[in-house]
């Protein structure tokens, strides 16, 4: 891939690695304040900042999930192999870079992943 491109997208990545590492630290913030609400609620209180935490908690997880994704995606920038498809080797087209810059695989082995006819592979780092 082309300097001018890989330095474009590791814009928009760096970028969105920014939102989410600030989104995971505020929800974790949140939780930590639901926590200590807890012991001077009475039991309907209580039952809401439930729910409350379990929202947060599933929301700080596809954070973290997110942003492991977006890191996996400026390490393959280092190492000089973005846009491979991690499954067939071959480039992801770039009008799926531009809308997803974290993707690891072309449509093709995308949609193969979706039907559960490929695996998916682990990420290394
Ligand atoms: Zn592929």
């Amino acid at each position: 891939m082309e300097r001018q491109k890989l330095e474009h997208y590791k814009k928009l990545l760096e970028s969105r690695r920014l939102h989410l590492r600030e989104s995971v630290a505020r929800t974790e913030e949140d939780g930590r304040a639901a926590q200590t609400e807890d012991s001077a609620q009475d039991i309907a209180d209580r039952a809401s900042s439930s729910y409350q935490k379990e929202f947060l908690f599933a929301r700080s997880n596809n954070d973290r999930q997110f942003l492991r994704m977006v890191e996996h995606a400026l390490s393959n920038i280092a190492e000089g192999i973005y846009g491979e498809c991690e499954s067939c080797g071959k480039e992801i087209n770039e009008r799926r870079l531009e809308a997803v810059p974290w993707a690891r695989h072309c449509i093709a082995c995308q949609e193969k992943l979706e039907r559960g006819e490929l695996e998916q592979p682990a990420m290394e780092n």
